[in-house]
């Protein structure tokens, strides 16, 4: 199977999510604003996040043959091949939420396919990607914007370990808590755009 590359239109990576309906909400609410949106960050901006399972970043790059077997079977086609910035012309897979978020597959089928080692096998509440990290500023929950709003609550596929809504005062808005996988489909759900909530390297984690 040929891998989409990041900047192509994949529709199926969209109708994954049914991404009609979000995108109009998104667009709603962002035109809500009395401000303009931040800007979509840049891609050499955006955060190192490897597909589950991968070693050290450094151990990574020495194993990984750039093959694309772990993007072949992603179901949710949310691996996306990037050039290497160490070895440019050569690819390694890489997630960006905001375009597609691993849904934590059931039979977690990149980690299996990796043909070097670049991905291990792990249990999946062992999964560690990134973080998730909530812009209070920006979420349309904490901010007012939108009471009502718990898309990232709602879809997250771990739960109420990994965040949950929590009334402050006479506010309520998302809190993380100490399961995040970092699986980014908090981040492909937010409607604000750029997403108030984001997936970031460990390595970012204060
Ligand atoms: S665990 Fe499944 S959905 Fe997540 S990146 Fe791997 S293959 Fe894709
Ligand atoms: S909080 Fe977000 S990134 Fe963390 S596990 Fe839930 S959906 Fe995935």
């Amino acid at each position: 199977m040929r891998v989409p590359r990041p900047d192509e239109k994949n529709i199926g990576r969209k109708d994954f999510f049914k991404e009609g309906p979000l995108s109009l909400l998104r667009a709603f609410m962002v035109a809500a604003r009395e401000e303009p949106p931040k800007r979509t960050p840049r891609r050499e901006d955006l955060p190192l996040l490897r597909p589950p399972g991968a070693a050290p970043e450094s151990e990574f790059l020495s194993l990984c043959e750039g093959g694309g077997a772990c993007a072949d079977v992603c179901p949710a086609n949310a691996i996306l091949l990037i050039s290497r910035k160490d070895e440019p012309g050569r690819d390694a897979p890489m997630l960006e939420p905001s375009v597609a978020a691993c849904v934590l597959c059931d039979d977690l089928a990149c980690m299996k396919a990796c043909p070097s080692g670049a991905l291990k096998p792990l249990e999946r509440e062992m999964i560690r990607i990134g973080i998730a990290k909530i812009d209070l500023e920006e979420c349309f929950a904490w901010s007012g914007l939108d009471e009502f709003c718990d898309y990232c609550v709602e879809r997250c596929p771990i739960g109420e370990a990994a965040i949950r809504m929590e009334t402050r005062e006479d506010k309520r808005g998302p809190v993380m808590g100490e399961s995040c996988v970092g699986c980014g489909v908090c981040e492909f759900h937010c409607p604000d755009y750029p997403a108030a909530i984001r997936v970031f390297e460990l390595s970012a984690e204060k």
